[in-house]
């Protein structure tokens, strides 16, 4: 095992401190007692740790906004520490080499033969061997479609066929890292949280679209985590009364309503031929009529679903993220009309984002759950 030396020595306020440079900085002092509730006395003992320990570097100076007298702004060095972060889906593992503020260095792919998992194991560490070449790796992430209330061992995972596989001691044998594992919904939104679209904001939602449906919420600075956390609880939220029905029976649930492979399968039910997304998206752009009408009812439930995240959990923003955000672009004015029919018209226009969810994305998702285990963890 890497010998971990602690991020923040004495935990406690002095962690805050470091935390709040790491997510927000650089900082001037003044701006940091300031968003702590710190006297200038307290922040300078807490700080003198952090600076003599090399977690915390005065930059270069500049004029501190708040005072206007020159200062010496405190950040953290983000090449210090490097993480790895795999992405497993049902036939590969997407991998990314991060520093402490989640920056990708470098990433890598490599299929699944099959989904034992010890097999999983060897190519989820020949990835991060892979990446990580001469560099030292403080710790590793894993995400992946499934549920693991204990961030050990993965309870259940349908693309993978598991149920209960200890695979961070598995992993962890494998590479001598320090594993950690996590629904990929939940790490996707730990990622937009701290270094992504959410940097910075109090509350926000993630919801995306792809193989499944997920949504993570971020409330008061912190994201909402629950130990049902990787079921279906999204997935089956109604969307649309006259639509398809889900594996579990749903008429028109999320799942039902909004998955690539529900949309390709009945698509391929209509057309009499296998159809796979991208074609999809083709189909409609062309206004063939049936890809038209899937397309145009999917936008049409992802607005229903947009408008209820909106109207029940009132996040500062909304990104919508995932493989099947193409869906969004092929019918911008069927999602508008959708979630404008679903809102109060006094209600506050919705600061709503879309973003390409690639694997990287994904992959780094997994990285930030390592960085927030490392950075949170007890000292
Ligand atoms: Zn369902």
């Amino acid at each position: 095992m890497t010998d971990v030396a602690s991020w923040a020595p004495s935990g406690g306020s002095t962690r805050d401190v470091a935390l709040e440079v790491l997510l927000r900085g650089p900082l001037s002092r003044t701006e940091l007692a300031r968003r702590l509730n710190l006297s200038q006395a307290s922040l300078s003992r807490l700080t003198k740790p952090l600076i003599e320990g090399g977690t915390l570097v005065e930059t270069e100076p500049a004029r501190d906004p708040a005072t206007g007298r020159p200062a010496r702004p405190l950040d953290v060095v983000p090449a210090t520490h490097q993480f790895a972060g795999v992405k497993v889906t049902g036939d590969a593992a997407h991998a990314v080499l991060v520093d402490l503020r989640g920056n990708v260095l470098a990433d890598a792919s490599a299929a699944l033969v099959d989904h034992d998992p010890g097999h999983v194991v060897d190519v989820v560490a020949a990835l991060t061997h892979e990446l990580a070449g001469e560099a030292d790796v403080t710790g590793l992430g894993v995400a992946l479609g499934g549920h693991s209330p204990d961030h050990r061992s993965v309870h259940r995972a349908p693309f993978l066929g598991w149920d209960d596989v200890a695979f961070a001691q598995q992993v962890e044998q494998a590479t001598g890292l320090p594993t950690v594992l996590e629904n990929d919904v939940a790490a996707l939104t730990a990622a937009e949280h701290w270094f992504g679209a959410g940097r910075g904001l109090d509350s926000l939602a993630v919801i995306t679209v792809g193989a499944g449906v997920g949504y993570g919420l971020v409330q008061h600075g912190r994201q909402v985590t629950h130990r049902d956390m990787g079921l279906g609880l999204v997935g089956h939220y109604p969307l649309d009364p006259n639509g398809a029905v889900c594996f579990d029976g749903h008429r028109g649930c999320a799942t039902a309503m909004l998955t690539i492979p529900s949309l390709t399968a009945q698509a391929g039910v209509a057309l009499g031929r296998p159809v796979d997304f991208t074609e999809l998206l083709a189909l409609a752009r062309d206004s063939q009529p049936v890809a038209r009408r899937l397309v145009r009812e999917a936008v049409t439930a992802l607005g229903r679903l947009v408008a209820a995240v909106a109207n029940l959990t009132m996040p500062e923003r909304i990104v919508v993220t995932g493989e099947g955000v193409a869906l969004v672009d092929a019918q911008p004015a069927a999602l508008r009309l959708a979630i404008a029919r679903d809102r109060d018209p006094r209600a506050s226009p919705l600061d709503l984002v879309t973003r390409p969810g690639d694997f990287t994305q994904w992959a780094r998702g997994a990285a930030v759950v390592a960085i927030q285990d490392f950075v949170l963890r007890a000292p």
